[in-house]
């Protein structure tokens, strides 16, 4: 349930609402806004005892019962864009493009440093790198696993660039999720993927929803963007089933759009470019796009990362590797230095180009053209 609240009410008033809705067991997020402020109640099957409550109460506007499965996730709980902030300063969701680059797997230290040199000139803020793969044969390369995690711990140290890297299980029957996630926490790493293998991986979306660290949460092979987005709702809620409700999950969740199985014709994995503005209306979360898996071929991932970032994306993930011919995986998409810097540079024209646009995503009913949803 959300709570528009008149702008202009005083902090008793709005200390009022968030009493009531403490009294009746559910806890709010009060969200801030420039026109509205919307004040979101946790908690499943909210009583109809505390609606009414509610109505009474001065500086409330509108009350409006969410009926998506999804609300931690949703714009109507959050109106704002989540703008997330690694380690470094980095700001992912707000007034810059992302560009997250690497190779596909970690093969050896002399690639990764290469590469990550690569992404710095093209002015890459994130490196990307594989060491645990998970692959859809089991006869495929799995990466170099904790040994690939060494080598991105040092190419950081080196290069100063903040590290993403993919977060799975490994067939290592002794190890719980927590210790894998202490191992890529020992390593620094700044943001842990969930790849499109592990998207239905409730077991790990719950692990990773206990820590606020940051999550690139990738579409799975054959996910709906309903089921995207309440995949995501297990990160950002914490939630699981009728347990936890309240306690909170991880607010520092990006959603990357790889495409899907279909004809393959095209592409790898047809990516409907309207999935972008579709999440960016639906969600406050930020949205980075994957021209790489998508396309899957080296002389489309330029077009296709400027088409994405027309399409409103905040950030691009791409594969890179200075000798596509030897490399251990995805050798067809991997691009070279002098494409990076062409998306550097006219992708960022493109972004400045569109946030002078200054496009709207808020979905409340105030935020609609002339009542039009
Ligand atoms: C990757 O980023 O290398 C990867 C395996 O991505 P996805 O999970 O989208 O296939
Ligand atoms: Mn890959």
């Amino acid at each position: 349930m959300i709570i528009e609240v008149d702008k202009g009410a005083s902090p008793q008033e709005l200390s009022a609402i968030r009493h009531t809705i403490g009294e009746e067991g559910y806890s709010a997020h009060i969200d801030q806004g420039e026109e509205l402020t919307i004040v979101g109640v946790r908690g499943k099957a909210i009583s109809e005892r505390l609606e009414e409550k509610l109505r009474k109460l001065p500086g409330v506007l509108n009350i409006i019962r969410i009926t998506e499965p999804y609300k931690e996730v949703s714009r109507r709980f959050h109106s704002s864009n989540t703008i997330i902030t690694l380690n470094n300063g980095t700001t992912i969701g707000g007034d810059d493009l992302t560009l997250m680059v690497g190779p596909c797997s970690v093969e050896d230290y002399e690639l990764v440093l290469e590469t990550a040199h690569w992404a710095k000139e093209a002015g890459a803020q994130v490196l990307r790198g594989g060491a645990f793969k998970p692959r859809s044969g089991p006869y495929s390369s799995q990466g170099l696993g904790e040994k690939g995690l060494e080598i991105l711990a040092r190419v950081k140290q080196e290069t100063g660039l903040p590290l993403i890297t993919e977060i799975l299980i490994p067939p290592d029957e002794t190890m719980s999720v927590k210790q894998v996630i202490e191992m890529f926490e020992r390593y620094g790493v700044d943001i842990y993927q969930v790849g499109a293998r592990n998207a239905q991986n409730f077991g790990l979306l719950h692990a990773l929803a206990k820590r606020k660290h940051p999550v690139l949460y990738k579409n799975g092979l054959g996910m709906i963007a309903e089921e995207f987005l309440n995949g995501a709702e297990y990160l950002l809620s914490g939630a699981w089933g009728d347990n936890g409700h309240n306690e909170g999950g991880n607010p520092n969740v990006m959603l990357c759009v790889r495409g899907v199985s279909g004809d393959t014709t095209v592409s790898r994995f047809p990516l409907d470019g309207n999935w972008i503005p579709y999440l960016r209306r639906k969600s406050h979360l930020p949205i980075i796009a994957d021209p790489s898996h998508s396309s899957g071929k080296w002389w489309m991932v330029v077009d296709a990362s400027l088409a994405l970032i027309a399409a409103g994306a905040h950030g691009l993930e791409i594969e890179a590797h200075p000798n596509p011919k030897v490399a251990k995986s995805d050798d067809k998409q991997a691009i070279w230095l002098e494409q990076l810097m062409t998306i550097g540079r006219v992708g960022r024209e493109i972004f400045e180009a569109r946030r002078s646009m200054r496009i709207d995503y808020r979905m409340t009913p105030h935020y609609t053209d002339g009542g039009r949803k």
